[in-house]
């Protein structure tokens, strides 16, 4: 295979398992004799572990005790993740009082029997000392329960700390590098090989990465010190993560972050060969995979690092391409005439994956969904690393015996190396380290505040309940079921997937999931990318008005037609005589439709994005979502009208009656959208509408006519008949002649508050009937961060929340309230995170950060941020968006909440302090504001959370995410107060504001008597 073919590797990417699995259980499989020797030696590794293991020497004790079922658990976890980087003694203590002061934990200390494990086990995270059994069981209930009635004491938050360091510490090898290194030279230090790992988040800024680079350097420099005159394969050598070494490390960057990587990677590798020790590049999360794959293959054909051999990369066995990336390896090990060092794993971030395609709306995972199939994949892959000997250098890394077992038995004769983490598996590796054997240690080096999220992730990995780890300590689990054979697993269950871990598609009980687009996938993006960004059409001259591009004013996108008085008024009397029969045709029928309407919309993407693009300068991601929103609300709208319009139904009551309930249509709506989500919105007001029985007389932004247009088509196609479905495009005045008139039974609008009121004020004043009137408008929504906060993920949510859709979603984030303590902190990187946003042409695939939507928002955008007064920073125009209606993201800081008093519509994000102690305050004034529509919460502290939302009442409450994308159907989407009247949109009762009810009581006894209840006795 050419070196750059990645075929195969993109075809396995999310392969049904099965398929997948196939050829790696025949790879796997072992005659039975010599799968019959891995079990034996498997099960004599367990022993020798479990023997060896001593109650209450360390955390694994904790966790066996009480996993991460458990609230103890979740505690722990939760306390490691945030207690050390918390600065102020008040947010710490409440995370204390918060995690372990409550009254479940109480309850678990009077449990009796299991007291001195549990016991045992806090005092050691409360002290950092381990007591004795018998210390344990006589008085530390009653230290600990004193404990924890003083809780909030400057001594429990020492303690909390300084256990938190003990559990840090065994998992972590030194603090710096050179304390690594002296405990790596102790006796029992040099059983081991090792690897350091400098730890740290991913760099969120280019002043991150820079810092990251030189700690790597320098590392370089010291562990080459301390190899000098060592055999290069025993050796120290260094991992590096690529997310240390740029800030957007983005497939969609890839333009900007690989000659960047390359150039970074290049730089530690020739350092690493001029001191002679080896370097690997961890394996991130899978959407990252193949940017490592350029930059690695760049790097090594680097004339300079000919004849070293120590650039290598670690490959996850998780994935299901784990086996193509092997063989892309070994082929470019062919190609560079490198040895190349690989490290298997199984892999790190299973959750995240499992996640990020759900909610991505991806075809499949890119990794498997049973344990088994992991292990199955990880031991044939260590057998295609052995049969790749002329080109990688094998390493195997694991903690699990089978796994070990089955090198140790198939590797026989071969060179290669064993794995481990430090802190992990030691036990097993006991009593096979050696010069047969050599096993490296993963070492991570760094302080408390770099080691959190590493922390966590081996937390999880030792507290969850499928990891081998976990079982080996938990002597309720039989040896058999520890050492069992995956291959025999796997075959025992026909190869499928989990079936409790459903495919994205089919999330939801009742309709079908929206296909998203794998941005990582290069051949669907750039099939995309190139089918959008097809040539302009040459349009015929016109009198009707001009659509013009806001990514660039010269560019005429389209135009459009606007209705006159007459034909509002002919579109309303068809509407008017057709909606009856749309009513009497029934829910299910109506979903029928709307559900092709959702199959039509999404095969019609390309065009669509296209049309966004352009027309509205939605990038690509946003315009993803917005499809993805629209063919959401078609199919929740659709499974709502098969349930709640299905045809009477029956209420109890007296004999000789029938009374029956039903809803059905009231008659014409007019729904009313907004130019910013000009599909999803306009898609969802018409399709709520049509689902409930009504025709619409739709309305669509007077910027965004084409789009609306293109709906309508496919609406219209999926088999929405003329007489329920009207599109009148134009400005203000069409809508207020829609209002004003009495044939229009109720109005669905979203939009500016003002113009809400001026709506309702005309409903009012049009006599007639009263009808519904449904508004969702703006909203300065707040987000309000502690010192508990990651500030990490706090900085990449008020990105996307402020700058992301050019700040034009009304959810938007406005006035971000970060605590005193850290906002420093969280501002700096803030700022250092936006400069490295894009802006630019929506068409390009990297922008992040579109036009505003015209010269008017611009101007308005500009006179709000003047009365602003000076900003904190301000992003600069790249050129090229001379032409275009854009609007540089900036952020000011304000004295107090109460300063923003109306919305900004745009990338304008204003900034308050507060005081730990003044939340109510803050509170007080956010309320004061007045709308309700989102609020973001950044705090670890659940009691924190509470208090929160239980003071603002606000429609939709993000907590420690960002606070835009409400899903249909999850995050039924909507505000109260200044912020709208309600129903939200996509939520289960959404269509009962567009029905009206029907009684109809039968007196089934006037003719002729009862004649039912007379023939009720029948015994
Ligand atoms: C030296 C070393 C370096 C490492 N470097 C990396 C790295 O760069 N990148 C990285 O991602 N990982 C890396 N890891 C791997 C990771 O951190 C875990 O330690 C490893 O996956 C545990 O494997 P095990 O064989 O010890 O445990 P086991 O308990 O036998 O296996 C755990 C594996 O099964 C997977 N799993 C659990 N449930 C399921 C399920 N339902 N379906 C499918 N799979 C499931 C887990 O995600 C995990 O990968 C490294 C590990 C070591 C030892």
């Amino acid at each position: 295979m050419p070196h750059d073919d990645r075929t195969a590797l993109r075809r396995l990417h999310r392969a049904p398992e099965p398929t997948v699995q196939a050829p790696l259980v025949h790879a796997a499989s072992l005659p039975p004799n010599q799968a019959a020797t891995v079990q034996t030696r498997a099960r004599s590794l367990v022993r020798a572990a479990r023997a060896a293991y001593k109650p209450g020497a360390d955390v694994t004790d904790f966790l066996k005790e009480y996993g991460l079922g458990t609230t103890e658990g979740v505690a722990l976890l939760c306390l490691a993740e945030a207690l050390l980087r918390i600065p102020d003694a008040a947010t710490a203590d409440a995370l204390i009082e918060d995690r372990i002061g409550g009254g479940d934990w109480q309850h678990h200390v009077g449990r009796g029997e299991s007291l001195a494990v549990n016991a045992s086990a806090w005092a050691f995270m409360l002290t950092g000392r381990v007591l004795t059994v018998e210390e344990a069981q006589h008085g530390i209930a009653a230290t600990i329960a004193r404990m924890i009635r003083r809780m909030g004491e400057p001594v429990i938050r020492t303690a909390l700390r300084r256990g938190m360091r003990v559990l840090a510490r065994q998992f972590v090898m030194g603090r710096t590098i050179d304390e690594a290194l002296a405990r790596a030279n102790t006796t029992e230090g040099r059983r081991w090989r090792y690897s350091f790992d400098m730890l740290g988040e991913a760099a969120k800024t280019q002043a991150d990465a820079e810092r990251y680079r030189r700690s790597y350097i320098d590392a370089i420099g010291a562990i080459g010190r301390a190899a000098a005159g060592r055999a290069p394969a025993d050796a120290p050598q260094i991992s590096v993560k690529l997310s240390a070494l740029h800030p957007r490390y983005e497939d969609l960057q890839q333009a900007r972050c690989v000659p960047a990587l390359i150039t970074a990677l290049g730089t530690l590798a020739l350092a690493a060969k001029q001191h002679a020790i080896g370097l690997t590049i961890d394996a991130e999360e899978a959407d990252r995979l193949e940017l490592s794959l350029d930059i690695l293959d760049a790097v090594l054909g680097d004339a300079r690092l000919a004849g070293w051999e120590g650039l290598g990369l670690a490959v996850q066995a998780y994935q299901k391409r784990a086996s193509a990336v092997l063989d892309w390896v070994a082929a470019l090990g062919r190609r560079t005439a490198h040895r190349i060092p690989v490290r298997l794993v199984k892999g790190a971030y299973w959750d995240t994956e499992i996640k990020l395609a759900q909610v991505q709306g991806h075809a499949d995972y890119p990794v498997f969904t049973r344990k088994a199939a992991t292990d199955v994949s990880w031991l044939a892959n260590a057998q295609r690393i052995l049969a790749a000997g002329d080109a990688i250098d094998p390493a195997f890394a694991t903690h699990n015996a089978h796994s070990l077992a089955f090198v140790l038995a198939t590797a026989v004769g071969a060179k290669f190396e064993m794995q481990r983490l430090h802190g992990m598996g030691e036990a097993l590796y006991d009593g096979v380290v050696g010069p047969a054997c050599p096993v490296r240690v993963y070492a991570p080096v760094g302080t408390h505040e770099d080691l959190l999220a590493y922390l966590v992730r081996r937390l999880l990995e030792n507290g969850a309940n499928t990891s081998f780890v976990h079982r080996l300590v938990d002597a309720s689990v039989p040896e058999d079921a520890i050492i069992d054979d995956p291959v025999a697993r796997v075959r025992s269950v026909g190869l499928t997937p989990n079936p409790r871990i459903p495919l994205p598609r089919d999330l939801y009980p009742d309709r079908r999931n929206s296909a998203g687009v794998d941005l990582a996938d290069r051949d669907e993006v750039a099939a995309l990318v190139n089918d959008i960004a097809g040539p302009v059409p040459k349009l015929p001259l016109s009198d009707a008005r001009e659509i013009r591009s806001p990514a660039d004013r010269r560019i005429l996108v389209g135009h459009v037609t606007d209705a006159t008085p007459a034909d509002i008024d002919s579109a309303l009397d068809r509407l008017h005589a057709g909606w009856r029969d749309w009513d009497a045709a029934g829910g299910a029928n109506r979903a029928t439709v709307l559900e092709r309407a959702a199959d039509l919309i999404e095969a019609a993407r390309t065009e669509l994005l296209a049309l966004l693009a352009r027309e509205a300068g939605k990038t690509l991601a946003d315009g993803i979502a917005e499809i993805r929103e629209a063919v959401d609300f078609c199919r929740w709208y659709a499974a709502r009208a098969r349930e709640q319009f299905a045809g009477p139904r029956e209420f109890p009551g007296p004999t000789g009656e029938r009374n029956t309930w039903e809803l059905g249509g009231r008659g014409v709506f007019a729904a009313i959208s907004p130019w910013n989500f000009p599909l999803s919105i306009f898609i969802g007001q018409v399709t709520a509408a049509l689902a409930a029985g009504n025709a619409v007389a739709a309305k669509p932004a007077e910027q965004t006519p084409l789009i609306a247009e293109r709906a309508v088509a496919l609406l219209r196609q999926a088999g929405v008949p003329d007489t329920v479905l009207a599109l009148l495009q134009g400005d203000g005045n069409v809508g207020q002649a829609l209002v004003a008139d009495p044939r229009i039974a109720g109005v669905a609008f979203t939009g500016g508050t003002g113009t809400a009121q001026s709506i309702a004020r005309s409903l009012a004043q049009r006599g007639g009937p009263l009808v519904p009137f449904i508004a969702e408008t703006g909203g300065i929504n707040a987000m309000i961060v502690d010192s508990s906060a990651l500030p990490e993920q706090v900085v990449t949510d008020v990105l996307a929340g402020a700058f992301g859709a050019a700040g034009q979603r009304c959810s938007a984030l406005r006035l971000l309230c970060l605590q005193e303590d850290t906002a420093d902190r969280v501002l700096h990187m803030l700022q250092g995170a936006a400069e490295a946003l894009v802006i630019g042409d929506p068409l390009d695939p990297a922008t992040d950060v579109g036009p505003v939507i015209d010269a008017a928002a611009r101007d308005a955008l500009q006179r709000a941020s003047a009365g602003l007064g000076t900003a904190l920073f301000e992003l600069r125009l790249p050129p090229g968006t001379g032409h275009g209606t854009f609007f540089a993201p900036r952020a000011f800081v304000l004295d107090g909440a109460g300063d923003l008093q109306a919305e900004i519509f745009g990338p304008v994000l204003c900034i308050v302090r507060y005081a730990a102690d003044r939340l109510d305050a803050l509170l007080e004034s956010i309320e004061a504001i007045g709308y309700g529509l989102t609020l973001g919460i950044h705090t670890r502290i659940e009691s924190t959370q509470r208090r929160i939302t239980q003071r603002l009442r606000i429609g939709n409450t993000y907590i420690n995410r960002n606070q835009v994308g409400a899903v249909v159907g999850v995050q039924p989407f909507g505000g109260r107060g200044l912020s709208g009247t309600g129903p939200k949109a996509g939520g289960p009762i959404t269509l009962y504001r567009f029905a009206e009810e029907r009684v109809v009581s039968v007196n089934t006894a006037a003719a002729g008597g009862n004649a039912a209840l007379l023939a009720s006795d029948t015994e």
